[in-house]
């Protein structure tokens, strides 16, 4: 393997970082989104970059040149082919597998429906009972039919808790997103957001074959997007428990059952982020409170430290130059320079011993043990030396923290 037969692409189902060039389709016009007026017009059509190429992880294909700016999806719906019998017995074959699961009066959305025959298909084999509810954008599909039309994006995370799914579609969608794992992803947070169970019927064209016969005509530049089965699988695991995993249409489309659910670590993280943000918040209130009593009880006070983490302590706890005017440092370079936002000068710690401080802050915790005893070292007297600790100011050699 020579590196320059390599390239750096995001993978946008596994999130790999190099690539392998696939197929170099060269400059062409839009194959099934253009709608040419005249032959003149068809002529004249921009031409984009088909440029494929594999994952090397996950076995993904795309066009790593893709931009959505050269696809004109809002005048052009994309209009699928949904006649034909082996396709229509494929359609009854999907529906029956998503029905097996689902209660009596479902709720179900179809996320990019086109027109909605999928939901209407399933409110038929319901006769009704429940909602079916079809989003996409890019039609002006009616109400009716046992469906109900959402003219707009599906968003999981606010709107799975509104409509509460027992089940979700996504039927020939996912190959049309830049970014797939984002919305199997919010699909996943939304669905323990709702605390309820929810399914997940996906599927999407399947290039597995053409690996076997090499045929070149599946790679237009509307289809971004290819998944073989391997990459198909790494994709809706970012979604749940695939239940069942299968193949219609003479292995032309790969489609699954999944339940959406998070891996229990992960629950945990965002759970232990929320408690940490809300503590932080109090935290950063509490010393803020702290150091405007300082500022009030005419003690002076000395900040060690004016970059980095010492100015995000200073940023973070409002000890603007009025008030703390004295910021210190033992490294000669900083001397001189500015804290930034704050604009205090930063001067060398010597400057204490003329003028002692009576508080010194040393923001930096880790740091502290080496600056105590450089003060001491330099005879450098202060009442009390304060670091942050679980959101205050403790005294460095009398409180309780593990830095000493
Ligand atoms: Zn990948």
């Amino acid at each position: 393997m020579n590196a320059d037969d390599l390239v750096v692409a995001l993978c946008p189902v596994c999130a790999h970082t190099v690539a392998a060039p696939f197929f170099d389709g060269g400059a062409q016009p839009l194959a099934t989104l253009g709608w040419p007026a005249s032959a003149e017009d068809a002529r004249q059509m921009a031409r984009f970059p088909h440029d494929f190429v594999q994952c090397p992880k996950c076995t993904h294909v795309w066009n790593r040149s893709f931009t959505y700016d050269a696809v004109p999806y809002k005048n052009n719906p994309n209009r699928m082919f949904n006649q034909g019998s082996i396709w229509g017995g494929h359609l009854a074959v999907t529906r029956d597998l998503l029905l097996a699961q689902l209660p009596a009066s479902p709720t179900v959305v179809d996320i990019g429906c086109g027109e909605g025959h999928f939901a209407r298909g399933l409110a038929v084999a319901r006769h009704g009972e429940g909602r079916f509810m079809g989003f996409d954008p890019n039609v002006t599909a009616e109400s009716g039919a046992g469906l109900e039309f959402h003219a707009r994006l599906f968003e999981p995370l606010h709107d799975m808790t509104i409509f509460e799914p027992d089940a979700i579609a996504i039927r020939h969608v996912l190959e049309h997103l830049t970014d797939p794992a984002n919305l199997l992803n919010q699909l996943a947070w939304g669905a323990a957001a709702m605390g309820k169970d929810c399914w997940l019927f996906a599927e999407t064209p399947c290039i597995d074959r053409v690996f076997e016969t090499g045929r070149l005509a599946d790679f237009f530049y509307e289809h971004l997007s290819h998944f073989t089965t391997q990459s198909f699988i790494a994709l809706m695991e970012n979604a749940g428990d695939i239940v069942e995993l299968a193949h219609g249409y003479d292995g032309e489309v790969v489609y699954a059952l999944a339940k959406l659910k998070l891996p229990d670590s992960m629950m945990d993280t965002a759970q232990r982020a929320r408690k940490f943000a809300v503590t932080a918040e109090a935290s950063r209130s509490h010393i803020r409170e702290e150091l405007d009593r300082l500022a009030a009880s005419g003690k002076s006070v000395a900040i060690w430290g004016g970059t980095g983490k010492a100015a995000a302590f200073i940023h973070q706890f409002g000890a603007d130059a009025a008030r703390f005017p004295v910021v210190v440092d033992s490294d000669p370079a900083k001397v001189g320079t500015f804290v930034p936002g704050t604009g205090q000068q930063i001067r060398f710690r010597d400057s204490l011993k003329a003028q002692p401080a009576d508080v010194v802050i040393i923001p930096t915790q880790w740091r502290a043990r080496d600056i105590v005893a450089e003060m001491k070292r330099e005879a450098i007297r202060a009442d009390q030396v304060l670091i942050e600790h679980l959101g205050r100011l403790v005294d460095f050699s009398s409180g309780e923290h593990p830095y000493r």
